[in-house]
């Protein structure tokens, strides 16, 4: 025990955080040198690298995974008519850019088993209305577990969906689908949009940076205008042409660009992706083993034990989530020691803005009663195995007691 107690002494361990090398530093420091700190080529270089690596024939950088769920809800023509479903469970932007183009949000429960969007719960959400209702549907591959896109696909064709994929915790994961192919999260098969994040937490970090892939050329086009302030110089486009500085602005846009040096660094973290997906693999196996018939402490059905009749395993793991009873006394009782627990999260339609919005408490009980529960522990590449067992350790003490 005193070995731990040691531990308690040291820095911080939060549940998630950025890992930066000399090589990120010196591709940051190249740019800022360069002729380029915006609008320059380390913007379309990290696009082709970020589309490649998911699978997707386009990508988009923006300057955050907000922007980019925002340029999508543009690019798919969100408007008041529109009513767009989502999970409670989620990241409140998830939801909101749904409102920032003046479209209704409407909420399905999730799965207490994985704590997704519960796609039966979808069902009878669509099946209550008459066709034609809804316009669109945003699932999110929360704590890194892919959502079954594919029968979420079927259910939006059969009522005129469009799906934008929230892939903010997911670069990297994968699911089996029917035909028994790999379909990486992100990569335009059965979404029409997706979207990451590169928020310091996120597993691919340039402070803030967001990306959107699909593999439809002309929501790609809407998304390269709409990210500039709607103004193109593509002489194709263009209405009139007036000489070599004309340019015309067709549509309000935003500027919602994201800087070279931010792009040179996502470029250099991307090298070390698949070295960060499997450590954090590692780092789950270890916990799953700890919790494995501990009483006291659930994990959430993993993708892998969803799959296991396939022998695969997607989870990109974001967070690693743990349930337990008192998770006010567990959470204070690992700050005391220095053990810096999240939750994830608080359900989006309790927020009082969403409250405001005729929502109230005891609308989605399974997403509540999840949050009742839940914690996210220490999950990120360079969290040591000393470090993890000490998380572990404490855990175990508070729940025994
Ligand atoms: C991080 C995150 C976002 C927003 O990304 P930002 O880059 O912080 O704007 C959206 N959705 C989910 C699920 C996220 O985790």
């Amino acid at each position: 025990m005193t070995q731990h107690s040691e531990l308690s002494t040291q820095k911080p361990i939060p549940y998630g955080r950025q890992h930066i090398t000399e090589e990120d530093i010196a591709a940051v420091v190249e740019t800022l040198q360069s002729d380029f700190l915006t609008q320059g080529p380390k913007v379309a270089e990290f696009e082709q690298a970020f589309a490649h690596y998911v699978g997707a024939k386009y990508a988009v950088a923006v300057a955050n995974g907000t922007a980019a769920l925002h340029l999508c809800a543009m690019a798919l023509g969100v408007n008041e008519e529109s009513r767009v479903i989502t999970t409670p469970i989620t990241f409140v932007a998830s939801a909101n850019c749904v409102r920032y183009c003046g479209g209704t949000v409407e909420f399905a429960d999730i799965d207490p088993a994985t704590a997704l969007i519960d796609i039966e719960k979808v069902r009878q959400l669509l099946e209550s209305k008459p066709k034609g209702y809804f316009t669109g549907i945003i699932p999110v591959d929360f704590a890194g577990n892919p959502v079954n896109l594919e029968e979420l696909r079927k259910l939006a064709d059969e009522h005129g969906l469009w799906i934008i994929e929230d892939a903010c915790h997911a670069p990297g994961g994968y699911f089996i689908d029917s035909q028994g192919e790999k379909q990486l999260c992100g990569n335009g098969k059965y979404a029409d949009l997706a979207i990451f994040s590169f928020h310091p937490v996120k597993h691919i970090a340039t402070g803030e940076g967001g990306m959107v892939t699909t593999n439809d050329e002309e929501l790609y086009k809407k998304l390269l205008l709409y990210r500039t302030h709607g103004i193109t110089r593509d002489p194709e486009l263009l209405e009139e042409n007036h000489g070599g500085w004309y340019m015309e602005m067709q549509e309000l846009g935003y500027n919602y660009r994201i800087p070279d040096m931010l792009c040179a660094l996502g470029l250099s973290q991307l090298q070390r992706a698949d070295a960060g997906l499997t450590r954090r693999r590692e780092i789950a196996q270890v916990y799953d083993t700890a919790f494995a018939g501990f009483e006291g402490v659930e994990t959430l059905r993993t993708s892998a034990e969803a799959l296991a009749e396939q022998g695969h395993t997607g989870h990109a793991y974001h967070l690693y989530v743990i349930r337990v009873e008192d998770r006010k006394g567990l959470y204070d009782y690992l700050r005391q020691h220095n053990i810096f627990a999240q939750v994830h999260y608080i359900p989006a339609h309790t927020m009082p803005y969403y409250r405001s919005l005729g929502f109230k408490k005891g609308d989605y009980p399974e997403a509540e009663h999840y949050y009742s529960q839940c914690m996210s522990l220490p999950m990120y590449p360079t969290l040591t195995e000393e470090e993890q067992q000490f998380v572990i350790v404490k855990i175990k003490e508070f729940v025994r007691k």
